[in-house]
Formats: structure tokens, C-alpha cells, sequence
């Protein structure tokens, strides 16, 4: 499935054609158009260890295609990958909006790096639903309806502590 080939017109660029990593499939699996601006912003950021940002997504987009992407585009494209659960949208410490292929944490509950802004899912506790769960019931107590719970833990991640 992996090595299905793939059209040739779909990547323009040699760079991202050699990668295995079928982002038409991806797309339409999801029900999603697989356009040639939601392949290119896909295969950026699957291979970025790094969540980036609208601006660097268009910087590196360019480096790739050779193309100055439409904003409006790229807007839409990350819209529809973060419905489909694709990528994550995160907003960071900084209030900048960053996009990272999704991640997998089943709890909701992430670590994010302040200086490079890697976001990875927090190992699995047990007490950890527990503690959340009390903690709604206290909130619930007030008249407030929690619907969502995600902790994140903040700090620096090995690469940047080097
Ligand atoms: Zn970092």
C-alpha cells in the first residue's frame, strides 16, 4: 500500500517524490480532495520534526515547489486537515497557531518544548482520567461544563536543552 506508484504530475518536485510517504492515499482515505496544495503542506509537515508555522509552511512550500503559494489556499488546505485529523492546530505559549501532523495521544494530554514547540503526547497514567475526571466533577459543582480536558506540560525537549 505504502509503495503504491504514484502519478507523476501529483509531485513536481524530485525532493518529495523519493519520499515514501503516501500522502494521496492519506488524503483520500480521509475523504479529502488530494490536491496538490494538500499533498505539498501533508508532506511538509510529516517531515518536520517540528510544528510550523502558516509562514514557515509557506516559506518551505515555496522551497519545495518552486511556487509562491496562495495564503487563501493554504488557509483552507490546513482547514480540512485538521478536520479530517490529519494535523493538529496548536495554539503555543506565544499565541501563534502551529501545524504538526496529528498526534497521537490518546489521553489528549501533550509535553510542548517553549523554544522549538515540538508537541508529544504525554506517556499514559492511569490516575491521570481519574484526576481529570474529579477535577470536572469539582468545576461541574460551580455551574461550569467542562467538555474537552487536555493538560500540557510545558519545558524544553532534549534537542533544544543540548
Ligand atoms: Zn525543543
Amino acid at each position: 500500500m505504502a509503495f503504491r506508484m504514484k502519478s507523476t504530475k501529483s509531485h513536481p518536485t524530485p525532493s518529495l517524490a523519493a519520499v515514501v510517504f503516501d500522502s494521496e492515499s492519506l488524503l483520500h482515505e480521509s475523504g479529502l480532495r488530494a490536491t496538490r496544495a494538500a499533498q505539498t503542506v501533508l508532506e511538509l509537515l510529516e517531515h518536520t520534526s517540528q510544528p510550523l508555522t502558516h509562514e514557515e509552511v509557506a516559506a518551505a512550500y515555496t522551497t519545495a515547489t518552486g511556487e509562491l503559494p496562495d495564503r487563501v489556499t493554504i488557509y483552507r488546505v490546513f482547514d480540512r486537515l485538521v478536520e479530517a485529523g490529519l494535523c493538529d492546530r496548536r495554539v503555543g505559549a506565544d499565541r501563534v497557531n502551529r501545524f504538526s501532523r496529528h498526534v497521537e495521544a490518546a489521553s489528549g494530554n501533550t509535553f510542548e518544548c517553549d523554544q522549538c514547540h515540538k508537541v508529544l503526547a504525554l506517556p499514559s497514567d492511569p490516575e491521570l482520567p481519574k484526576v481529570m475526571g474529579r477535577l470536572g466533577r469539582a468545576l461541574r459543582k460551580q455551574g461550569i461544563d467542562t467538555r474537552h480536558t487536555a493538560l500540557t506540560l510545558h519545558g524544553t525537549c532534549g534537542d533544544c536543552a543540548r
